[in-house]
């Protein structure tokens, strides 16, 4: 019966995807992916071959309404991304919630995350998360989405573009000061996999203790905030930061 399937493929290590998942890709009539040679790479690892439709950030409303015909049509589809869950910091949330408004059934096959693999490694004790996503490029929408977030007790997860580490620990130790935790994350079930906590204060010097830290895929967690902590303490703290960064 006719079903969008929202398919997770691996972050890294392509041994993690559910046995669910490639019996799905070997029964679906065609598979909407991110980037076309990334996912026939990864079928042909399995020995699958299915029809692929390209459903990038640039056309995803005209693939919506290809993918509503199909479907209305009786087939199947699945939907993957080019690493991890699909529709979350990916392409696919329009698609999906085209094809859910126009009555049709989507189902999620869950498996890799770089959040929640980071979260689960992070040995943050608070239930609470709160899921950030990519910041803003631009230095003033990055800090001001970073003010909103400072009384927010739930640990925050942040994804990080390659080459922008640096750049980011620093805008995260200006908003919250030196004393919060952050997690780093960084190239979750690769090779070179690095789980490192520490306060924000000590997290420059660990990122220049090795000059490949510099860049690789991140996801960064900042501890939430203290439930005794004021506005007032807040603002002296980060202001203190600021000033002796400057003072060094
Ligand atoms: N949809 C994906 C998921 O479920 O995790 C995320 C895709 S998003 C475009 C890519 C970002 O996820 C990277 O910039 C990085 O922040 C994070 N990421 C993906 N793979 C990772 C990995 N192996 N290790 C650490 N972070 C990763």
């Amino acid at each position: 019966n006719a079903t969008l399937y929202i398919v997770a493929t691996p972050i890294g290590n392509s041994a993690d995807i559910s046995l669910r998942a490639l019996h799905l890709l070997n029964l679906v009539d065609a598979v909407a992916c991110e980037d076309t040679r990334n996912t026939a790479q990864l079928l042909t690892r399995y020995g699958l071959h299915k029809p692929l439709i390209a459903a990038h950030q640039h056309n995803e409303h005209e693939v919506a309404a290809k993918i509503i015909s199909r479907l209305q049509a009786g087939e199947r589809i699945a939907l993957v991304s080019d690493a991890g869950t699909p529709a979350v910091s990916d392409p696919g949330a329009i698609i999906v919630d085209a094809v859910r408004t126009a009555g049709l059934r989507v189902s999620p096959l869950p498996g890799a995350s770089a959040a929640i693999s980071a979260l689960s490694a992070s040995g943050l004790v608070n239930d609470q998360f709160y899921f950030v996503g990519f910041l803003p490029a631009k230095a003033g929408q990055r800090d001001s989405v970073l003010q909103g977030l400072l009384q927010v007790p739930a640990s925050l997860i942040f994804y990080e573009a390659p080459h922008r580490i640096i750049e980011s620990t620093q805008a995260l130790l200006n908003a919250f000061g030196g004393d919060r935790r952050i997690i780093f994350a960084r190239e979750l079930t690769k090779l070179f996999e690095e789980i490192h906590r520490c306060t924000l204060s000590e997290a420059a010097t660990w990122l220049a203790q090795d000059s490949h830290r510099e860049k690789g895929e991140y996801v960064l967690i900042i501890e939430g905030a203290s439930s005794n902590s004021s506005d007032d303490e807040l603002e002296a703290k980060r202001v203190l930061t600021i000033l002796l960064s400057e003072l060094s």
